[in-house]
């Protein structure tokens, strides 16, 4: 409050949406942080042990160095996932909307991901209608998500079991489905596993930024779409996004 002339000025600021940006920025860069740690302090166990001498057995060598291989990978996906998210969420990344044939895109996702899928032991599924009507979308980044949804339900599906992707139309939105019958998801962490970094039972799985389908939100609700899981633990998973079917002329 300011004095002026006779009564005073009031000033009143809604500090809430400040805050709460500042809350989430604080958590993201604790959650990188903490998420770089990881690699990068195998990385450094990697080198001080072939420092230290194991450098003479050849097989160790051969070990470590696949392992050295497999953490710098990790790194390098975290970084590209996270500049990725952060090109979408700014809005920097433009999207190129046009009548998207889903039919199409679930068959090409479906075969390039068949031979990760019959290596887990899995089989890999597409139930498409003959006449499904075009979806509004941008076909590069609804074929990102659907390799975010499906890698993940081949990760998360032991072998024998089945991953299935399925279309149908509901009002004026076309629906796929991938539906798994792995693992599940904790009712406790279902609501939370959209958000960047957030793993269930992180014992179970050691791969994985926990970006994937913080990335695939973003990117469907940019398009105007809808994306939810329902999931039974030790039943398996279904994960569903929406996209605005191309009006009828
Ligand atoms: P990542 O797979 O890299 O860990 P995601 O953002 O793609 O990250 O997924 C976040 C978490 O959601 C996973 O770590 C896992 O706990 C859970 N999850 C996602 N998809 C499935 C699935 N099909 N079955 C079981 N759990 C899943």
């Amino acid at each position: 409050a300011t004095p002026l002339g006779d009564g005073s000025l009031v000033h009143i600021q809604d500090l809430t949406e400040l805050r709460r940006l500042e809350t989430v920025r604080h958590d993201f860069i604790s959650n990188i942080s903490h998420e770089l740690r990881t690699p990068i302090a195998s990385l450094k166990v990697l080198a001080e042990t072939l420092q230290e001498g194991t450098i003479d057995d050849k097989a160790v060598v051969q070990e470590f160095l696949h392992k050295i291989n497999i953490e710098t990978d990790r790194l390098a996906q975290m970084v590209n996932e996270l500049s990725e998210l952060s090109r979408i969420e700014s809005g920097e990344v433009s999207l190129k909307i046009e009548p998207v044939d889903l039919g199409e895109v679930v068959g090409q996702v479906t075969e390039r991901l068949r031979a990760q899928a019959e290596r887990g032991g899995l089989s890999l599924e597409a139930d498409i209608p003959a006449s499904l009507p075009e979806a509004l979308g941008d076909e590069e980044r609804v074929e990102q998500v659907l390799v975010n949804l499906l890698h993940n339900a081949i990760k998360f599906t032991p072998p024998s079991g089945r991953v299935t992707t399925s279309t149908r139309v509901e009002g004026d939105s076309i629906l796929v489905s991938v539906a798994d019958t792995g693992v599940g998801i904790p009712a406790d962490d279902l609501p939370r596993i959209f958000e960047r970094f957030y793993k269930a039972d992180k014992a179970r799985v050691g791969g994985g930024t926990g970006l994937g389908l913080a990335i695939a939100k973003h990117i469907v609700e940019a398009l105007g779409g809808k994306i939810w899981a329902e999931s039974t633990e030790g039943k398996g998973s279904t994960f569903t996004f929406t996209l605005p079917m191309v009006a009828k002329p």
